[in-house]
């Protein structure tokens, strides 16, 4: 089973039928970022004119931008990124569709076909203060289903009027990957890469993140940035 994945990966890159969609938020200065969170902000450090060379600091959280939760986000002494398993972040995954549902309940996820890595589109596009949320009996049932990774495209699975399901789900070991840029990839199966920073003992880190789709007759990587607004910070 093993090899004839790999095979397939082969055949897949030599061959034309692959999409790439890359799902991960543009990280720029002026971004939106959780309440609280530092604001993102570059500043350049040398210059070509003077230095040789251009070189910048960066300034942001753990959680900006596309990026996993470790389960030391929520739990004290928990693992932090660099104990996060490279088999979780990559491999099988499936995207459901779950747009305009406000509270996501076991019963919008009892029929779905399961995978080991699940994501989820809610439809959320970083334009409402409030996003939709996992209630702690969906995260259960994820639990349950054995999953071990999560895909969102909101900034949280919960909110401050229903916390629990960020520590049912780290608690249980499953990787949390919040605001995934989904909105231009249609459900379906595909080969998640989601490569996170190696930041040695943080709570979480910006990641990379890639679907990938075989077997389609095109061979483009879907990039389609919205176009970051003025500065607003
Ligand atoms: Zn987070």
């Amino acid at each position: 089973m093993v090899l004839r994945d790999e095979i397939k990966e082969i055949a897949g890159f030599l061959g034309s039928s692959i999409l790439i969609y890359d799902a991960t938020l543009p990280v720029y200065p002026g971004m939106t970022v959780y309440p609280g969170d530092p604001e993102v902000s570059f500043s350049r450090i040398m210059k070509i004119e003077s230095h040789g060379a251009d070189v910048h600091g960066i300034t942001m959280g753990t959680h900006t931008g596309t990026h996993i939760d470790a389960p030391a986000h929520f739990i004290k002494g928990g693992q932090t990124v660099e104990g996060i398993e490279p088999g979780i972040l990559m491999g099988s995954s499936r995207l459901h569709c779950l747009e305009g549902i406000e509270k996501i309940e076991k019963s919008h996820l009892a029929g779905l076909k399961m995978s080991p890595r699940i994501i989820i589109k809610t439809g959320y596009l970083q334009d409402r203060p409030e996003h939709p949320l996992i209630t702690p009996e969906a995260a259960g049932y994820l639990v349950e289903m054995g999953i071990g990774l999560l895909g969102l495209d909101t900034p949280s699975p919960d909110r401050p009027d229903f916390p629990e399901s960020h520590s049912i789900l780290l608690k249980a070991g499953i990787v949390i990957i919040e605001n995934m840029r989904l909105e231009h990839i249609p459900a379906g199966q595909y080969h998640l890469y989601c490569l996170p920073l190696l930041l040695l003992g943080m709570d979480g880190a910006p990641a990379r993140v890639f679907l990938k789709k075989a077997n389609i007759q095109c061979n483009r990587i879907f990039r389609q940035y919205r176009k970051p607004s003025a500065d607003t910070g």
